[in-house]
């Protein structure tokens, strides 16, 4: 199942894409709304089933005249994982570490498929980072690897857009993964039944302009999501509608000789094999 949040003139709602590629749903207005997504969330999988149906039976939606919005607007928490690829380590200043490198996005920077990633008049290097976003759908600590899985409720994809000067200002990289408008989330929530488990050996490629620029697989995470789950629940409860980002391979702008930053004008693609495209414009902010 793959559940689309979207908006059109200001009113929300919730929509199921078809097998056909049809998205049909309601607005949250409608007496047949089958609820948000992070309530269905928190109310299990039959849920989700059930609103399927119903939404299925919805308006159909004109991909061109809705906004996409973040599968999930307000996470407790989104966990993102740096140098979770080994080839995307060996071009960045770091040596592997041998526990994921682990920090975090608030919500103010999260936007939908479609919507612009900002620019920021601070920074010239903006960064793209195509990442497998994972999200949570059974709160747990300490939840060990054979469960890891019953806790994640489906994936989405994510551009870990980077201001790369910021984020070198200091050993901390909070600032430079945090500006507004720089974390791309969607367009679709896939649920986990949709994906091989753990969402591994799924191409992940992200394009700058219909240019290739990272092309790797989840198989090459280094903690994939069964250790992300187990090693993160460790630390702090997972909630429902947590985030977890989980790193992106190789091909990044800064790395690149010279480094390729997006500017103005630019689109940035990242796909995942059997999750989707999400596609974001760039744009100075004003
Ligand atoms: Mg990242």
């Amino acid at each position: 199942m793959r559940f689309v949040v979207f908006a059109v003139e200001g009113r929300t709602g919730l929509s199921i894409e078809t097998d056909a590629g049809e998205l049909r749903g309601f607005f949250k207005q409608d007496s047949e709304f089958p609820g948000e997504l992070m309530d269905l969330l928190r109310q299990g999988r039959e849920s989700l089933a059930g609103a399927a149906r119903v939404l299925a039976a919805g308006k159909p939606l004109d991909r061109e005249r809705i906004r996409f919005l973040p599968p999930l607007s307000n996470p407790q928490k989104i966990v993102c994982v740096g140098l979770n690829y080994a080839d995307h380590t060996k071009e960045s200043p770091y040596e592997q570490p041998k526990y994921p490198t682990l920090f975090s996005r608030f919500n103010s920077t999260l936007i939908g498929h479609g919507a612009p990633i900002i620019r920021p008049r601070a920074s010239e290097q903006l960064d793209y980072e195509g990442e497998l976003a994972v999200i949570i759908g059974k709160r747990g600590r300490h939840i060990p690897s054979e469960r890891a899985l019953d806790h994640v409720a489906g994936y989405s994809i994510f551009n870990d857009a980077s201001v790369r000067d910021y984020q070198f200002k200091s050993p901390q990289w909070t600032v430079g993964k945090n500006f507004d408008a720089t974390g791309a989330f969607g367009p679709s929530f896939v649920t986990a039944d949709d994906v091989s488990p753990g969402a591994s050996g799924l191409r992940l490629r992200t394009r700058l302009n219909g240019q290739v620029v990272q092309d790797a697989t989840t198989a090459d995470m280094l903690f994939d999501v069964v250790s992300l789950v187990t090693i993160i629940s460790e630390a702090m409860t997972l909630e429902v509608g947590d985030v977890i980002v989980s790193g992106t391979p190789a091909g990044v702008g800064f790395a690149r000789k010279p480094p390729l930053w997006m500017k103005n004008g630019d689109v940035c693609e990242v796909e995942i094999e059997g999750v989707g495209i999400l596609r974001n414009p760039i744009a100075d902010e004003s």
